[in-house]
Parts: structure tokens; C-alpha cells; sequence
């Protein structure tokens, strides 16, 4: 540890400056190093030239009726070697949990164990195909139920459901389950508000609105929790459900979270919990003792199976006992020793949502979920949580005279920093986040929570070692410094420099994103780009 830390002095120290100012060198290749810089396959290939040998195909009779292309597809010509090469360059070129430390807060990017890669793969749960006769999976319908009884097992809740595929969809099926609750009780027109805090992450709102609720933000009070003042002022007969993170994306427990449930109930609304910070307390909290009704489970943050570009996530959702008549289907039901699968059109006693998916969920993700939950053990995940704690105040003791905590007092699992350090500096968020990457980092979240001014929002994980977390701190201190100085502003606006992009116009490419390659030598009428340019 000591070693990696001088390391880290070293060069941030005198000498390293020098190096660090003189510009990259320019190669013959556009390369730096092995860093290989890599063009797109359609630049690569050649129309025309293909990698294998094609038989002729058949002489069919033409039943297109005259809509036979005329050209070329424009498929790019490569060799097998050319195509390995490309893909595995970009591969590499992707930042991964298994690369370094990931401080993403808000999204738990810990490690995937790969005990849980072992058994996802084994042929009896890889090989499995959804449309397979229930006869012939009855061990799988075991696994999900068993996943289903630790879920339950875990939050304190009586049922759930196990389809949603994000924690997105899981808001989309409590809340769904919530308007058939107040239908059912001939309220669904009258109460059309939901209560969303400040600092709820963007999915909340975006659930609520969807399913044709009216959003009311709540404040937040000055220890970053729910104003209870504001939260008790704006309920009433018009109030449908709270949508609530707890611990909250500022990385706080909202410690009054009983009386809010209580006041919630008390006006005859639901309180829906964003689970996707159950990192922070499983095995601590059980939610169903804090009054929750229910509440998704990011199975991929909590649970560590992998995610990151978009998928495969998997959200269930428990379910107190007024919301489980909802449950959509499909769920598993055992028949004296036999699994089966309750589906659409199946007698029941509730009066299910009807269907969120295909088939049961992601099974994947099912079994190493399981396998985290199994392999833990008790102790095990309680110890997991309580970890992911110590990192982040750890996190957050180690900076706190460089950087300014957003809040006073302990954080959870996220440490949470606002951008007053860095006033006068000439140095933003943006520059520091840019800055990190020269020093090997992906930045943390930048700029959310949005009630936080320049929020930059740390969450370690249990799963960094302490010396990883320990480099971690002493460049983030270094750079804080370095920005605090006053003079190395022109170099935080420069960062990140030792990248193979440096900075990109994001904003472009937000209002006017280029989605279909075209030849250079052919830009057609209208081009974004061009447009954009001129
Ligand atoms: C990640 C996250 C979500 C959304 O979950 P997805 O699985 O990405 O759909 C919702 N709320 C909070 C607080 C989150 O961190």
C-alpha cells in the first residue's frame, strides 16, 4: 500500500510534470503504443471481396414479382483474421469492471464472481430453451422459486414477482400493480399524483408519468433526506404513491423512513421503494419492516450479476399482500412435488396484471443471482453490505479536506461531493471527471444527483481492495490540489490528453447523432454532420 501511494506521488510530483505537459507524440500509424487506432469495418473492407468460399446459390423461380435488388448491399469484404482483429480490438478498447476500480455511484458496478459464471454455464441451466416442455426443467422452476424465497426471504415481503427484466420495469410493474390496487378500490381517477423526492434518479418520474400518473417533486431538507414537512404537506385524497430510494441516491438512509411510511398510509396512498440501493442494507434492513409495499430489486447491482451496455439486467419486484393479487404472470406453483407454471388464462385467485414479458425472466441472470445469494450465505451478504459502507466512508473520510462532502455526517454506500472545492479554480466537474481518465480512472457519476451543485457521486463497492482504493484516493487528492493551485486550469480543460479521444462534442452528438455510416467520398444531401459544421 505505502508503495502504491509514493508511486502515486511520484508522479504527480515535479519531475512527472514535465512528461505530462509535452504532447503526445505523433506516430506514422496514428497507433500509440498498442493502442491500435481502429476505423470502422465499412472503412476497412472492400465491396465485392469475401472472406469465404459461397457455392453458387440455386436458380429459383423469382416470386418477388420484380422487387430483386439491383446493387450491391454494401457489405464490407474481409478476411477471417481481418474480421477477429477488429472486434477484438474494440473489445478492448471498453472499460470493465474487470479492469480497474469503477467509482460509478447510483449503478453498484461490483465484481461479477465467477463462481456464479460457473454454474450459469453449466448445460443442464445453459442449454435450457424457454419453449421446453415443463417436464423437462422442473430443477429450473425450482432455481427461480428458490431465488423468489431468498428475495422474499430478504426484504421481509410476501410475494414477488420475477419477470420485470431492469429495475425500470420493475417500477413499471409495482406502480401497475398499485393503479390495479387503487382501481380496484374505485380510486384510480381520483388520485393522480405521485410524490417522487428531488433527487430521484430519472426512472422514477419517468415510470409515474408513463403510466399516467402527475409527477410532484418533494424537496429535499439541508441533511440531503425528505423534507417530512413537505412530504406530509403534499399528501391527501389525490395522492396515489411515493416513489422512494432508500438508502437515497445521495447516498444517505432516509432515517425517517417509518414516519413517512406511516403518514403515506395514513392518506391512503402506496409507497413504492426503489430498491436499486438494497446493496447498501441487505441483510441489515428488511424493507417489509419499514412499511415498504413494494419495491424492485436491481438483481445486477445488488447481486453483482454483469451488466453495463445495456443489458441483460433482471428487476423483480416484491410485492406486500394488498399489491400480490396484481402480480403479472407468469409465477411458479408446486403440485405435490411437481413445478408448474401459472400462465395467462390460468384459474386464479388474484386478478394478475397479465404479462410484462416473454417467458419467465432472465434465467441467467436467475441463477447467478442465486449463486451470489447461495455462496454468501447470511453472513455473508451482511457482510457485503457493511463493507460497501466502510469503503465509501472510507471514501469519503480519506478526502474530505480536499473535496467538499455534499452532506455532514456518515454516507452509505456513496460517497456524495459537491463542486464548491473547486470554485474560482476555473476547473469544473466535467475538467475533474476528464482528468481522472489520464490517471486511469473512469470517472465517477458526474452531475447527479441533480439537487447537488457539480455532484460527483463515489461508490466504491465492497469488492475494490483497500490499497486499489488507497491509489484511488491519493490521485483524486492529487488532483484536487492540483486543481485548488489555480493554475492548472488550461490542463484540466485540455484532459484528458493520454486518451486516444480527447474531448468530444457532446452536445452535437446528443442534438444531432449520425446513426448510418456513409462513404466520405459520397456525403449525401442533407448530411447531419455537414449541416451541423455549417
Ligand atoms: C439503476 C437505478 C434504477 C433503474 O434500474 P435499471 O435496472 O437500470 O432499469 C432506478 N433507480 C435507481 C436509484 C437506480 O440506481
Amino acid at each position: 500500500m505505502v508503495q502504491s501511494l509514493d508511486r502515486s506521488q511520484g508522479r504527480i510530483g515535479g519531475g512527472a510534470a514535465n512528461a505530462e505537459e509535452a504532447p503526445a507524440p505523433a506516430t506514422f500509424t496514428g497507433n500509440r503504443a498498442l493502442q491500435i487506432e481502429e476505423p470502422l469495418i465499412f472503412e476497412m473492407g472492400q465491396p465485392g471481396r469475401c472472406g469465404v468460399d459461397l457455392p453458387e446459390p440455386p436458380k429459383v423461380k423469382d416470386r418477388l414479382n420484380g422487387l430483386k435488388r439491383a446493387g450491391e448491399i454494401g457489405l464490407p469484404g474481409l478476411s477471417e483474421p481481418q474480421v477477429v482483429q477488429h472486434y477484438t480490438r474494440l473489445s478492448q478498447k471498453n472499460y470493465a469492471i474487470d479492469m480497474g476500480v469503477y467509482p460509478l455511484g447510483s449503478c453498484t458496478m461490483k465484481h461479477n464472481p465467477r463462481i456464479n459464471e460457473k454454474v450459469a454455464r453449466l448445460p443442464g441451466i445453459g442449454d435450457l430453451h424457454p419453449l421446453q416442455p415443463v417436464s423437462t426443467v422442473q430443477g429450473a422452476l425450482e432455481l427461480i422459486d428458490r431465488l423468489a424465497h431468498w428475495l422474499k426471504t430478504l426484504t421481509g415481503m410476501p410475494a414477488v414477482a420475477m419477470s420485470p427484466a431492469a429495475g425500470a420495469h420493475g417500477e413499471m410493474c409495482g406502480m401497475m400493480a398499485i393503479a390495479a390496487a387503487l382501481e380496484a378500490r374505485g380510486e384510480r381517477a381520483q388520485r393522480k399524483l405521485v410524490l417522487a423526492p428531488e433527487s430521484a434518479h430519472g426512472t422514477n418520474p419517468a415510470t409515474a408519468a408513463a403510466l399516467g400518473f402527475t409527477v410532484k417533486p418533494i424537496p429535499a431538507n439541508d441533511r440531503g433526506r425528505v423534507d417530512l414537512d413537505a412530504l406530509k404537506a403534499a399528501l391527501g385524497p389525490d395522492v396515489a404513491a411515493i416513489m422512494l430510494t432508500n438508502p437515497n441516491t445521495c447516498g444517505l438512509f432516509e432515517n425517517e423512513i417509518v414516519e413517512i411510511s406511516q403518514a403515506v398510509h395514513a392518506a391512503g396512498a402506496f409507497f413504492y421503494c426503489d430498491g436499486a440501493n438494497f446493496n447498501a442494507i441487505v441483510g441489515r434492513v428488511r424493507p417489509g419492516d419499514l412499511g415498504v409495499d413494494c419495491m424492485h430489486i436491481n438483481l445486477h447491482k445488488t447481486f453483482s450479476t454483469p451488466h453495463g451496455g445495456g443489458g441483460p439486467g433482471a428487476g423483480p419486484v416484491v410485492l406486500s399482500a394488498a399489491l400480490a393479487p396484481y402480480a403479472p404472470y407468469p409465477w411458479i406453483v408446486k403440485d405435490g412435488d411437481k413445478w408448474r407454471v401459472a400462465e395467462d388464462g390460468a384459474p386464479v385467485d388474484g386478478k394478475p396484471l397479465g404479462r410484462l414479458k416473454a417467458f419467465h425472466g432472465q434465467m441467467g441472470m436467475f441463477t447467478r443471482a442465486l449463486g451470489y445469494i447461495m455462496s454468501h450465505g447470511a453472513d455473508g451478504l451482511k457482510q457485503a453490505a457493511e463493507d460497501a459502507v466502510l469503503s465509501a466512508n472510507y471514501v469519503m473520510a480519506s478526502l474530505k479536506d480536499v473535496m467538499t462532502p455534499a452532506f455532514d455526517g456518515p454516507c452509505m454506500h456513496e460517497a456524495l461531493f459537491d463542486d464548491s472545492f473547486l470554485k474560482d479554480t476555473g476547473v469544473s466537474t466535467l475538467d475533474f471527471a476528464k482528468a481522472m481518465i489520464d490517471e486511469g480512472y473512469h470517472p465517477m457519476t458526474m452531475y447527479f444527483p441533480l439537487v447537488v451543485h457539480g455532484a460527483l457521486l463515489i461508490e466504491p463497492t465492497e469488492s475494490q481492495a483497500k490499497e486499489d482504493l488507497d491509489l484511488f484516493i491519493a490521485a483524486l487528492r492529487s488532483l484536487a490540489v492540483r486543481a485548488k493551485s489555480g493554475t492548472a486550469a488550461e490542463e484540466f480543460k485540455a484532459a484528458p490528453r493520454f486518451a486516444p479521444r480527447r474531448r468530444l462534442d457532446e452536445t452535437l452528438a446528443a442534438r444531432k447523432p449520425v446513426l448510418r455510416w456513409r462513404p466520405t467520398n459520397n456525403p449525401p444531401e442533407g448530411d447531419p454532420m455537414k449541416q451541423a459544421a455549417e
